[in-house]
């Protein structure tokens, strides 16, 4: 994916965060607790055990050179258009979008794909469905019950 951003634009991209043991996502956490408070914490990084990140199948994504970096301005970058518009065909999904908050429970996250194969985001995109919740009819989980 990274190598066909780069031949169709010129530009590059890289991994900011990809794999976290629970140790570097309870990490991670804690830290947000401690400067925006559990409440708003619970809203843009998830508790240690349930994160994506945890599973391997995620990936954060910057600009190369970083611009935007785990900010909602990725999004209006080159790199967050396309990869926004191009990311199914190489599997990945979009995984908190901004239209979508009430249904992943996730502020909007332009960084944050998740890999669900290609022939699932390929379905996904040939259906016009943006979440994992609403493909597989799951309820909404907009918060931590
Ligand atoms: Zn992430």
């Amino acid at each position: 994916m990274f190598a066909a951003f780069t031949a169709e634009t010129g530009l590059k991209m890289q991994s900011q965060s990809a794999f976290r043991s629970y140790a570097t996502q309870r990490g991670v956490y804690d830290q947000d607790v401690t400067a925006s408070g559990q409440a708003a914490a619970d809203t843009d990084t998830a508790r240690p055990g349930t994160s994506e990140h945890q599973t391997g199948l995620a990936i954060d994504i910057s600009a190369l050179p970083a611009k935007c970096s785990l900010a909602a301005c990725f999004g209006e970058t080159t790199q967050g258009t396309w990869l926004a518009t191009n990311a199914w065909r190489f599997g990945f999904l979009l995984r908190y979008p901004a239209d979508k908050v009430p249904i992943t429970g996730y502020t909007y996250e332009p960084w944050h794909f998740r890999f669900v194969g290609i022939e699932l985001a390929t379905e996904m995109h040939s259906n016009g469905v943006s979440t994992l919740e609403e493909y597989f009819g799951l309820p909404a989980a907009p918060q931590y019950k």
